[in-house]
This record gives C-alpha cells, structure tokens and sequence, in this order.
C-alpha cells in the first residue's frame, strides 16, 4: 500500500473521526505531529458547532402546521428526504442531508400518527389502509407559512396556511379519543417558504406502526452544469469528448446515491442544443426538462425498460437515455443501437470503470458488440465538501510527501495543507455544506477495446487503462482532499476501502 493510501485508512480506520480537530487526519497517522500549527477561521469559536439541525418545536401544532414546519425545516436544510420511523413509544421524524440521515424531532405515537395521516390525505392514500405499502403524491405550492403570535398580523404575513385545506378533522382515527389540539402557540414566529415542493409519499407497515418516507423534489431544479460536476479538467475533458461522439454507449456506474443521474443529465444537458433529438426512458421521470422527450417505464402495464427502448428507436432518435441498464435484454439493444449510430447514455450498477465492463458481460452481451460500441465508462462516487466558512486548516511542511502521489494533477500552491470539518451555523454543525463526485473516467482506446473483445479479466483492463493515465477512485479522492475539498475521514465513510483500493 502507498504512503498516502495507508494514511487515509490510518486516519479514517484506526482512529474514529474527530469531526473539531483539523489536524486529526495527520495526527493520527503520525503522532509526532500532535502539537503541529492548526489553523481554524478566527471567527468560527470551536464550540459553535452545535449547530442546527433540529426541527422547529411543534408541540401543541396541530398535523396541517407541524408538518409544514418540518417540510420547510427539510427543505430550507436541503434534506432530499424526510422520515417518519415509529418506534415503541415514539415516532423519531429524520432528515437525509448530504447523504446522511439526520434525527430532527421525536414526536408522540399520537401526534406522529396525525401528521403522517396528514400527509396521507394530502398525497392521495387509503388513509384506512395501513397493513399494506402505499404510495401517494403530494404538490405542494406554499409560498409563505408563518408560526407564533404573529401569525397573520403582519402586512406580507398573509400566512397563506401551509395547504389550503382544512386540517381539522384529517386523518384522525375515529377510534381513538378526541384530543384537543390547541391553534398555533409557539414561543416566536418562525416564517417559512419552501416554495413548490413535490412530495413523493411511500409508507410501510413495520413493528410498531406504519413507516413514511417523504422523498422531497424541489420545483424546477437547474440541471447541473458539465463544469459543476466536479470533475477534473482532464477527466472532464475525456467525458466531453465522449459526448461529441455521433454514435457510441457512454456508462456511468456506481451504486445507488452515487449521483450516477445528475452526470448523466449533465451530460444531456450539454447535448441538448435544440439539434438533436433526445429521448429519455426513465424509472420514474423526476423532473420534466425542456427540449427533451422524457418517458416512463412502467411495470404495472408491462412496459419496462426494453419494450420502451425498443419503440423509442422507431422515434428515430439521435440521443436516448436509459435510467438504468439492469438486464441482459436491455443491455442488448443498447449495444445494438449504439452500434447503429445512436449515442446511447446509460447508468449500471458496477463498482469501478473496469469492473462495469464486466458487468456488461455478466449479462451475456457479445464481448466483440461490446468493445465495437463502448466510448467510456464513468464510475463515480459522492462525498461531502467541507464548508468554506469554517474548514481548518493544517500545514504540512514537515510531510511534504503526503500528496506525491497526485502531485502531478495539482496546480501551484495545491497539496500543501490538509483541511477538516470544524462546524458553524452555516453548515448546521456539520462541517460540510455541500457535496461533489469522484470520478474514474475511462475513455476507450484499441488497447481496451481487444481486451474487452477478448472478454480478459478487471485487472487487465485497470492496468492497461492505468499506462494510458487513468485517475483510478482512490487518486481522484485523494486530490480532492489535497485541493481542500473534503477530508480523508469523509472519503472513507463514503467509499468503502475495497472501491479505494485500500484492502490488500
Ligand atoms: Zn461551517
């Protein structure tokens, strides 16, 4: 193992993550630099980190305004989901932010179960029916919701209610005992505005009562950028050239969460001049997106992946998007159409650039279709990046070494600091305001295309994509922490040492 592979696994694996020390990372994997010089933004004191992650306080709110106040807080956090997990005696309501999922209230089994009833009339669902998985829907247009004594008072707090229905009776158990549940009383006002929210409502019966997850789709998302990935200027420059090919598969890999989507639309986003015409066959469509044609596939009336990639191509189509190759009939006609002068982009579950070939072939494709049809493989990952307001930082002159191993990607003045998660109330405690890909960009060349013809095995491939300069996962992180982007600790939380490289 390399110096700085072992020092990633030193600090992320034998020490537990210190989240406040910026110069724990390199303290762990060398004692001697204990007492090294850290430096930390003067304004951020270290005990600020606290931060706020917890929910507004919603005791005594009847369903309609709590659960506006956690849809709001989720989305005002920039949660991607939200939770409601019944427990014994509880019902613990969480958040997934950047990926992790957060606890941000503990309600009552009553009031819990009167504001997931809540969200169920409002998305549509048997609100009787809570033996069986249901799904539901629920747009939300909110522009202004404002709690506490002034409520409604003032002149722009017109305090449109969360929804306009009325809440009163919603959801309520006629079994169970009326309770009273007082009007608006809260210690301040709190105004909200999340905006038009897309709630995609999905419950399941567990041991103590019925589960709900809120997967939160906000309005009209921008569609990120090429440039906004976070790729390297080589990487990126591979992934464009890629994309200017007329004809050809493009993969992009990784698992579930990987941000796999957001490159791929990056990608559609760059082709979508007005030129060509763009087919997308996705499970389910999640954002409409001008200039494109967007399909759904459908299980419950027999048309999958295949039958909608089969009728896409009497579309005569220049560009089509598959959400996501998971089957060997699929996988067929996606090669067969990239070799017939369609650019096919499509996502797959597969660990790594190489490894996504095999993949392919554990489908049963044709290893001579494939490599005739392959214009590159993106695998990619997510990790969090640390919030510009409050990342320490710690010098390295006494371990110039360190980043050698990438030192020919990093420009002048890169490499020469670690950086770490401090936390403050911009990031919500956390440390991390954001996140950002790793990528492996394999573009093909005749070396990889005989060996993927000659169905050869992972390694090969990595070697001879390794002679023609790959950034392999564990060296794209490892510049990502060298840049101050993230952290050791935060790349080995997100992927897992194996995928790094790091377990031999
Ligand atoms: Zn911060």
């Amino acid at each position: 193992m390399s110096t700085v592979g072992r020092k990633l696994s030193v600090a992320g694996v034998r020490r537990p993550p210190t989240g406040r020390r910026p110069g724990a990372i390199v303290a762990a994997a060398d004692p001697g630099a204990e007492g090294a010089k850290i430096t930390r933004p003067a304004e951020v004191a270290p005990e600020s980190s606290s931060g706020d992650l917890r929910a507004p306080d919603l005791v005594g709110l009847s369903p309609a305004p709590a659960v506006a106040g956690l849809i709001d807080h989720a989305v005002r956090m920039g949660a991607s989901d939200l939770f409601f997990s019944c427990c014994e005696n509880h019902v613990a309501v969480s958040v997934r932010h950047l990926g992790i999922v957060r606890l941000i209230t503990v309600l009552t089994i009553e009031h819990g179960r009167r504001c997931t009833s809540y969200v169920k009339a409002m998305a549509g669902m048997d609100l009787a029916e809570q033996r069986r998985p249901l799904d539901g829907r629920w747009v939300r247009e909110d522009d202004t919701f404002v709690f506490g004594d002034d409520a409604g008072a003032g002149s722009d707090a017109a305090a449109a209610p969360a929804v306009d229905h009325d809440d009163d009776d919603t959801g309520i158990d006629p079994d169970e005992p009326e309770v009273e549940w007082p009007e608006l009383r809260r210690p301040g006002p709190v105004r909200t505005g999340a905006g038009r929210v897309d709630l995609r409502v999905s419950t399941i019966p567990t041991l103590h009562g019925e589960d709900m997850a809120i997967r939160l789709l906000l309005g009209t998302p921008e569609v990120t950028s090429l440039d906004q990935l976070g790729m390297s200027p080589r990487e990126l420059g591979a992934f464009r050239a890629m994309l200017g090919i007329a004809g050809g598969l493009i993969v992009v890999c990784g698992p579930t969460g990987s941000g796999k989507t957001t490159t791929l639309y990056a990608g559609l986003r760059y082709l979508n001049t007005g030129e060509r015409k763009i087919h997308t066959i996705e499970d389910p469509v999640e954002y409409a997106i001008p200039g494109l044609r967007q399909s759904q596939v459908n299980l419950k009336a027999e048309v999958g992946f295949p039958e909608l990639l089969r009728s896409v191509l009497r579309q005569a189509p220049d560009v089509i998007l598959i959400g996501e190759i998971r089957d060997a009939i699929t996988a067929e006609i996606a090669i067969r159409a990239a070799n017939s002068g369609h650019l096919v982009l499509a996502s797959l579950h597969a660990p790594s650039a190489p490894g996504a070939v095999q993949s392919l072939l554990g489908l049963g494709v044709n290893p001579y279709f494939l490599s005739g049809a392959l214009q590159g493989i993106v695998a990619q990952r997510l990790v969090r990046t640390l919030c510009p307001s409050c990342k320490g930082s710690f010098e390295l002159d006494e371990m110039p070494r360190t980043f050698e191993e990438v030192s020919d990607s990093l420009e002048p003045g890169e490499g020469r600091a670690l950086f770490g998660a401090t936390g403050c109330p911009a990031c919500l405690g956390t440390g991390y305001s954001g996140r950002t890909g790793v990528f492996e960009v394999m573009k093909m060349n005749r070396d990889l295309r005989g060996l993927i013809a000659a169905s050869r095995p992972t390694a090969e491939l990595r070697e001879a994509a390794a002679r023609t300069g790959l950034l392999d996962l564990r060296r794209a992180a490892l510049l990502l922490v060298a840049r101050g982007c993230t952290t050791a600790e935060e790349v080995l939380r997100a992927i897992p040492p194996e995928d790094l490289g790091l377990d031999g």
